[in-house]
């Protein structure tokens, strides 16, 4: 079985479109797994027109809870709180939202009056398509640890493929370069680094494959929206050729693309011959001969 992950740098550039494309075409050919690791902002299951089969909370973040019956005002939990977390003059109030759950304060307080808490920060939803299952996580608003949620997506997803006999699990991943994207690549066979022709695209691209480099997963770049910019476009070639990395397509600018998720439909389900849905068909080909080639 092999993990995709299909990553971004910048949001926006058409990323879960991508997927439910791909997931699309793979499931013609493989059994498949799908993940929505972008946690912040999950929505491949409204890109494929997904139904909800189940949906559970996550309790994966950890915060400190003060026994005020305890506490005797000192205050050393206050002076030992990297996040400044803990506010108050005599009587210590923990801000819970910026509370890492790091422990330190637990440690200093004399009286034993802190404890740890696992806390529930997110839910874990289940998914139907026609032929695909999707395990996809949220974080909840003002939610912290969207690392550790990641995985137990990933963890749920990889389950749910041995079950099934899954070939292939393909990850809607995160933009940015957080401890969302590192969870997500971690332990994946290969990475797609979506992008489009534009400066601050390239920008965090670069950053976004520094965070793949440390985990040496082989990658390569699909270029969505390939022609609206030349000089990016160059741009972005000069930068994958500079460093050895595949353009596996360049997936041009195509109305039917945000035509098709406003109906809740995949690109290549909805306008099958649209320039986009072509050029997506050879991303499907040219990203399975890459992964055969793993094998
Ligand atoms: S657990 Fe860590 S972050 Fe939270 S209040 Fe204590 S010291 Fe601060
Ligand atoms: S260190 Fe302990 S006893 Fe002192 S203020 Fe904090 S919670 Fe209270």
């Amino acid at each position: 079985m092999k993990e995709i992950v299909i990553l971004s740098g910048k949001g926006g550039v058409g990323k879960s479109s991508i997927v439910a494309s791909l997931g699309v075409l793979y499931a013609r050919k493989y059994k498949m797994v799908l993940a929505d690791t972008d946690v912040d902002a999950p929505n491949l299951n409204l890109v494929l027109g997904a139904k909800l089969r189940d949906s559970e909370e996550i309790a994966a973040s950890s915060k400190a809870f003060i026994d005020y019956a305890k506490c005797i005002g000192c205050m050393m939990c206050k002076d030992v709180c990297q996040f400044s977390s803990i506010i108050g003059v005599d009587q210590p109030i923990i801000i819970s939202y910026s509370c890492e759950g790091c422990g330190a304060c637990t440690f200093t307080c004399p009286e034993d009056a802190i404890e740890i808490k696992e806390v529930v920060n997110g839910r874990l939803n289940i998914f139907d398509t026609e032929n695909m299952l999707l395990v996809a996580g949220e974080l909840h608003i003002g939610g912290t640890s969207s690392g550790h949620i990641v995985d137990i997506v990933k963890r749920r997803a990889r389950q749910e493929a041995e079950n099934s006999r899954a070939e292939m699990i393909l990850t809607d991943g995160p933009p940015g370069i957080g401890c969302p994207v590192i969870a997500s690549v971690k332990g994946a066979d290969y990475v797609v680094l979506a992008t489009e022709p534009t400066p601050a695209a390239l920008n965090d691209l670069k950053r976004v494959v520094e965070v793949v480099k440390h985990f040496k997963t082989p990658l390569g770049i699909a270029l969505n929206r390939s022609d609206i910019h030349p000089e990016s476009n160059r741009a972005i070639k000069q930068f994958a050729q500079d460093n050895d990395f595949p353009i596996l397509s360049e997936i041009p600018y195509d109305k039917s693309m945000p035509m098709a998720v406003a109906n809740a439909q995949p690109v290549v389900s909805a306008y099958p011959s649209a320039p986009a849905s072509l050029a997506l068909r050879k991303l499907a080909g040219v990203l399975s001969e890459r992964i055969n080639e793993l094998s």
